[in-house]
């Protein structure tokens, strides 16, 4: 495996290495764990060639957020990818990403339309998909690959990502693979290490919740409010959290839906607080005709 960090050695490289291989790109801030090499993984499957990045975006943590304490670990990330046997990895310094001395200021930024951004995360972390879209578009641009591969875990960065790629027209195939989950249901996250055992515990009562949501929309008994409200009640009972947000959604956009009908495809999501650490998760559902 190559360790690049560089945009210009990266160009370079894969014009060499490229030639008829197809490119699967998986973008992420490090600190690896199952779901990041689930995608390694797809990637490789699908692909000639995988490039993955690491890099702690600035741009989508708020001032108030965890960017400096951002969990990484470059040398384990390192061995894991080359076990994956990943081609190539893309580590960018800030000074690459934006520029001697702009940072993050003075940038170009991209806008996602805010029917994608003004809910869910997006209320929640105002800027976040900004800066998730700046960064996306410019790994894209700088990587080029045919194929690049996001999480279901991060529902609606998916979203924006499919939406900007459409709308700027670039050829790269959006994949979004599974979530990864611990044995108790507990999606995986970089961010789960700040949970002390106590609140790990704890925390697989997001994924139930979230279980017991699309049992309720599966049988279709009680409204869509109910089921959101009860299962916000459930997260409630729990003293240590603080739930941000749980809500469902049309999975296609995000629109906010009262009734569903056959061949509907919703969006179950939530955002909890458990302490210090904020933890997301989602489930999909579409109902079936008999
Ligand atoms: P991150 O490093 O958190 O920015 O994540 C990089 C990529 O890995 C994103 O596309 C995430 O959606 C994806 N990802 C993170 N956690 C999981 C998971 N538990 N299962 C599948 N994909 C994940």
């Amino acid at each position: 495996m190559r360790t690049i960090s560089t945009i210009s050695d990266l160009r370079k490289l894969l014009c060499v290495d490229k030639k008829n291989l197809s490119l699967g790109f998986v973008p992420t801030m490090g600190f690896l764990h199952e779901g990041h090499l689930s995608l390694v993984r797809r990637s490789k499957k699908e692909n000639g060639l995988t490039v993955v990045s690491i890099y702690v975006n600035p741009l989508q943590f708020g001032p108030t957020e965890d960017f400096k304490k951002y969990p990484r670990d470059l040398e384990r990330d390192r061995k894991l990818l080359a076990q994956e046997g990943v081609d190539v990895l893309f580590v960018p310094t800030d000074e690459e990403m934006f520029g001697e001395g702009t940072m993050c200021k003075d940038q170009t930024i991209i806008s996602p339309p805010e029917c994608l951004t003004n809910c869910l995360c997006g209320k929640s972390r105002p800027g976040h998909f900004e800066g998730v879209a700046t960064i996306v578009v410019k790994l894209f641009e700088i990587v080029s690959p045919n194929r690049a591969y996001f999480g279901q875990k991060d529902y609606q960065q998916c979203l924006v990502i499919q939406k900007l790629v459409r709308d700027l027209h670039f050829p790269i195939d959006i994949v979004m693979c599974p979530t990864a989950r611990a044995k108790d249901g507990l999606a995986m996250s970089s961010r789960n290490i700040y949970l002390s055992k106590q609140e790990r515990k704890v925390a697989q009562i997001l994924y139930k919740s979230l279980q017991y949501g699309k049992d309720e929309v599966l049988k279709g008994k009680i409204s869509l409010a109910q089921i959101a409200a009860k299962s916000r009640m459930f997260l409630e009972k729990i003293a240590q959290i603080k739930v941000d947000y749980f809500e469902i959604r049309d999975a296609a956009d995000l629109r906010t839906i009262k009734k569903i009908g056959v061949g509907s495809k919703v969006l179950i999501a939530g955002a909890v607080w458990i302490g210090k650490t904020r933890i997301i998760d989602n489930m999909l559902v579409r109902i079936r005709g008999c």
